[in-house]
């Protein structure tokens, strides 16, 4: 296991007082590597900001500790601290040349022109904008400008890279091509990037691991794959692709194993390791591709049938809206071509299948 760089412990962020006041964070703790792509995904609003700008040094927290390799950093202001940050908005100088922006910085730190020269050609080349380095900013695209902000904040090898929604002004398919040149850099380079986004795709897309955030807490950290195929609460599942919820009660299917068991009577041996502790009802979440439809003639019994009620087909896949009575929808999607029947008409009556392994419950 590779070395913390960062650590929040406990930490908590309050703005305001009295009726004003609002909780940004709320007792959060987490350890980032050295070496990963970490990225904090949430909703407007859920506080990912406000820790980026703690770790940055740009706001004090109100309780809780922020530690670099172990030590507080408490009132260390940005500039003293080995961590950069780039912002939405470039922040690039406009009447410095492109080379300039980037040796800028590692002057004011007492780096030799020679050496900071040296630097900006290094730093040039990583981003793939080495004959750009005379021009300014503003013969240059958003997505170089970009390059550019990258390049100066990565130029004195800072150990914690914080980037807070860098790619948000750029279109689709800039931002794209962007996600991967930041993995590059990310894994050429070896520094520790915190990212900060509310666009799941572009968290799945580029990270180690992802915090996910909702009103000032971490609800659950994992790597991409975790996050979405064991989410851990519901509003994991739910921000993070799509999910179906149905509900069911925690049994023991006899032979000492935890399994749920669905309203229409369909029993689930769990492969996942609920508590004992737990029991009653619960809420499971299954992916839509988890799931599968045959014909009603063979469904087996207790297993949850229903009747389709739209179908969208969309080349790859075939989506489709299972009603299941009682206002309860389901939504399977099947792909086409993979040998599977996936062609069931609207009105048609189905049984749907599902592997224990899809299912997921959701804490409390
Ligand atoms: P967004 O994606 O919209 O930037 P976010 O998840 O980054 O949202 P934060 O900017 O961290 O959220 O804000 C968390 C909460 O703290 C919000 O309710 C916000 O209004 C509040 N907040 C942030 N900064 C301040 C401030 N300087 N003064 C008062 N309230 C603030």
């Amino acid at each position: 296991m590779s070395e913390v760089v960062i650590s929040a412990k406990s930490v908590g962020k309050t703005f305001g007082s009295g009726a004003d006041k609002v909780t940004a964070l709320d007792d959060v703790s987490v350890d980032i590597f050295q070496n990963e792509f970490f990225t904090m995904l949430g909703p407007s609003g859920c506080g990912k900001t406000t820790l980026l700008r703690l770790i940055g040094g740009f706001e004090q927290a109100t309780s809780g500790q922020i530690l670099l390799e172990g030590k507080a950093l408490n009132d260390l202001p940005p500039y003293k601290r080995p961590i950069n940050t780039v912002f939405q908005s470039y922040a690039l100088f406009p009447h410095l040349t492109v080379r300039q922006n980037i040796t800028f910085g590692l002057e004011m730190q007492g780096v030799a022109r020679k050496q900071a020269d040296d630097r900006a050609e290094e730093m040039l080349e990583l981003v793939r904008l080495a004959q750009y380095g005379d021009r300014v900013p503003s013969q240059l695209s958003g997505g170089q400008q970009q390059r550019i902000a990258l390049a100066r904040a990565l130029a004195p090898a800072p150990k914690v890279l914080l980037l807070d929604e860098p790619l948000s002004a750029l279109d689709l398919k800039l931002r794209k091509e962007m996600q991967v040149e930041l993995k590059r850099l990310q894994t050429e380079t070896g520094i520790t990037f915190v990212f900060v986004t509310h666009d799941q795709e572009e968290a799945l897309a580029m990270s180690d691991r992802i915090a996910v955030m909702k009103s000032g807490e971490i609800l659950q950290i994992g790597a991409p794959r975790e996050i979405y195929e064991a989410p851990t609460h519901r509003f994991v599942a739910d921000f993070i692709g799509d999910s179906n919820f149905l509900v069911g009660n925690l049994v023991d299917d006899g032979a000492g194993k935890r399994a749920v068991k669905l309203g229409g009577g369909q029993v689930i041996e769990l492969t996942q390791d609920v508590s004992s502790q737990r029991s009653g009802e619960v809420t499971v979440s299954v992916r839509p591709e988890r799931l599968g439809l045959v014909a009603e003639s063979q469904a087996g019994d207790n297993q949850l049938v229903g009747t389709v009620s739209t179908v969208i087909y969309f080349g790859t896949d075939t989506t489709y809206q299972i009603d299941l009575g009682n206002d309860a929808l389901l939504t399977v999607r099947m792909q086409n071509g993979s040998g599977a029947k996936a062609d069931f008409a609207q009105g048609e009556r189905v049984g749907i299948t599902m592997s224990p392994d899809s299912i997921r419950v959701l804490a409390d």
